[in-house]
């Protein structure tokens, strides 16, 4: 692997001497967020970042690179994410490294290393970030995608499930997203999970023919994951598959049940879906996803469950945990879809003509803008017309418009663009006025 490095680091070299002058590319799967949709991000933030903190979620922000043992320790080695989407590289001193795929690992490393159990057993967290994994690039599926993590740390109780079910259906709410349906299973524990993993590979051995060649590969080391797969055939096969809620333990129904139930009590609708399992190792018990009829073959915008072991096995105490992981891109997509748009225009366009009424109209936007008011202007001699067709394209809401005229009447015009009404404002403590006029007439900024 060195020599790939050294050979890489040449590489760089002789790209950096060309002279190409071609356009770059960004790399497949990753993606730019570009104004227009950023917006729509930052709203889906801020509105997450206020309902995690009124059910008492602290932000906890994790780095991005981790050793890589802790991904394969925690994810699971015989899983997709650490067999073959993983990120890694090692680093000048030889330690391997990996691009995080998740952030839960993260998050409890951060909780046992900082023993933050000692304080207090229970800690809620969420962060927000992005996260990188090998897969086939498709529309809702990249290398570089973004997630929304919550989690609860130290309680053992179906409670805690049920309330982070109910947390992400009040910020689909928050957030106007209708089209999406929670879908709940059990994955058992590791008591009840060994008999029915058993039930389920004698099932699966009599449909094997019927099954895709990566189910095949899977059904020893990971049978579980057959249950979820998406092509057609394995679903058909799969049909008829044993369902683990008939396997599971006393303790495990007990907590199912307790999760339904109390769902059912906060009106929380659900589906019971048998073939729901989690493509990491670490889930336990109550597992969820909410899907979406919006995008297409991506159709899971969230997912998450229970992870009991996680703690110890990272080397810490005995501790429950559960939590879930938005996409954001998919959760993106859907608000853009069906929200309204949320960029911020002009509350005002100066045009000027002529270099006094320039530099005036420059002291104008520079002062507004520091009332929070949001001003433009051509920096360049332009003429009225093109400066209309600007004002007109980036949509402002108001036009001033000062030139020789206005700067020997004393007076500038003011026209409000969508009801067309234009009317002349003398100069004298202009600011003032103009600040009333616009704070009057501005439509409350959508929350961003
Ligand atoms: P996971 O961490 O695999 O449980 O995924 C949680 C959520 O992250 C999924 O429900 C998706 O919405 C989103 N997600 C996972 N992988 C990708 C990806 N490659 N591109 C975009 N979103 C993803």
């Amino acid at each position: 692997m060195w020599d790939g490095m050294a050979s890489s680091q040449e590489r760089i070299l002789r790209v950096n001497c060309s002279r190409d002058r071609t356009m770059i590319q960004l790399i497949r799967g990753f993606k730019d967020i570009l104004p227009g949709e950023v917006e729509t991000w930052q709203h889906i933030e801020n509105v997450a970042r206020a309902l995690f903190q009124d059910f008492g979620f602290k932000e906890i922000r994790i780095p991005i690179m981790e050793r890589t043992e802790l991904f394969a320790r925690s994810i699971g080695e015989d899983t997709d994410i650490v067999e073959k989407e993983m990120y890694t590289f090692p680093d000048r001193k030889g330690d391997l490294i990996t691009l995080r795929p998740e952030a839960t690992a993260s998050i409890c490393r951060s909780y046992v290393q900082h023993k933050m159990y000692a304080e207090d057993p229970i800690q809620k967290f969420y962060t927000i970030g992005p996260m990188f994994r090998r897969e086939r690039p498709q529309k809702g599926r990249y290398r570089q995608f973004y997630q929304i993590n919550v989690e609860i740390f130290g309680v053992l109780s179906a409670l805690a499930d049920a309330v982070l079910i109910f947390l992400l259906k009040t910020l689909c709410e928050r957030l106007g997203v209708a089209d999406v349906e929670a879908h709940v299973n059990s994955l058992g524990c590791p008591d009840c999970r060994p008999g029915f993993k058993n039930r389920l590979q004698t099932y699966i051995a009599s449909v094997s023919q019927k099954i895709c060649a990566d189910c095949r590969r899977r059904k020893d080391r990971n049978p579980l994951r057959v249950l979820d797969c998406k092509v057609p055939d394995c679903r058909a096969a799969m049909a008829d598959a044993p369902s683990i809620l008939d396997c599971l333990c006393d303790i495990c129904r007990h907590e199912f049940q307790l999760l339904q139930t109390t769902l059912d009590g906060l009106n929380v609708p659900y589906v019971l879906d048998k073939h729901l399992v989690r493509g990491l190792d670490y889930y336990t018990r109550a597992t969820f996803e909410f899907q979406t009829r919006s995008l297409g073959a991506q159709s899971a915008v969230a997912g998450g469950g229970r992870y009991d072991k996680l703690v110890q096995l990272l080397g810490g105490p005995d501790t429950p945990a559960t939590g879930f992981a938005i996409g954001f891109d998919r959760l993106a997509e859907i608000v853009q879809i069906q929200g309204p748009d949320l960029q911020r225009k002009p509350d005002l366009y100066i045009a000027a003509m002529g270099d006094k009424s320039r530099a005036l109209a420059f002291g104008w936007i520079c002062e507004l803008g520091k009332q929070g008011f949001y001003a433009e202007m051509d920096f360049q001699d332009k003429s009225l017309k093109s400066q209309m067709k600007r004002a007109h394209r980036i949509r402002a809401s108001h036009v001033l418009m000062v030139g020789e005229n206005e700067l020997r009447s004393g007076s500038v015009t003011l026209r409000n663009m969508s009801t067309k009404n234009q009317d002349d404002i003398p100069m004298d403590r202009l600011m003032e006025k103009l600040v009333k006029r616009l704070s009057a007439e501005k439509k409350p900024h959508k929350e961003m």
